[in-house]
């Protein structure tokens, strides 16, 4: 999608602190970092949100996932981390291409909200 933040970052538009990339995945440094290791995994074909995942492209998430076990081993994060998607706005999604925040290296609330 030609007007969407995370799209631009994939084809190298905008640019990001990568720190993983594969066929269908791309991960990068979130700008604003809410945890001592804060990363994005996205899925590099557009999908809005955790709302519009369907039968037809709901192994755009298992590839994200998988991406994810990799980058917890590369990043080296044995002592554990969080993972976070934000759907529609009482979440407080702000970019709507769908994405899994990646949050460690601080030991987090048992509370999720
Ligand atoms: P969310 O609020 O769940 O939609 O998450 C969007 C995330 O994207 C926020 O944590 C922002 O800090 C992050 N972000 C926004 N613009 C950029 C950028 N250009 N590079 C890296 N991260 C970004
Ligand atoms: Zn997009």
């Amino acid at each position: 999608m030609s007007d969407c933040l995370f799209c631009k970052i994939i084809a190298g538009e905008i640019p990001s602190d990568k720190v993983y990339e594969d066929e269908n995945v791309y991960a990068f440094r979130d700008i604003a970092p809410q945890a001592p290791t804060h990363i994005l995994v996205i899925p590099k074909e557009h999908v809005a949100s955790a709302a519009d995942i369907t039968e037809e492209n709901s192994a755009l998430v298992a590839k994200c996932f998988e991406a994810i076990a990799k980058i917890a081993g590369s990043e080296k994060l044995d002592g554990g981390f969080r993972v976070i998607s934000n759907c529609g706005g009482d979440a407080g999604q702000t970019v709507r291409h769908l994405h899994f925040h990646i949050l460690a290296g601080k030991k987090m609330s048992e509370k999720m909200v």
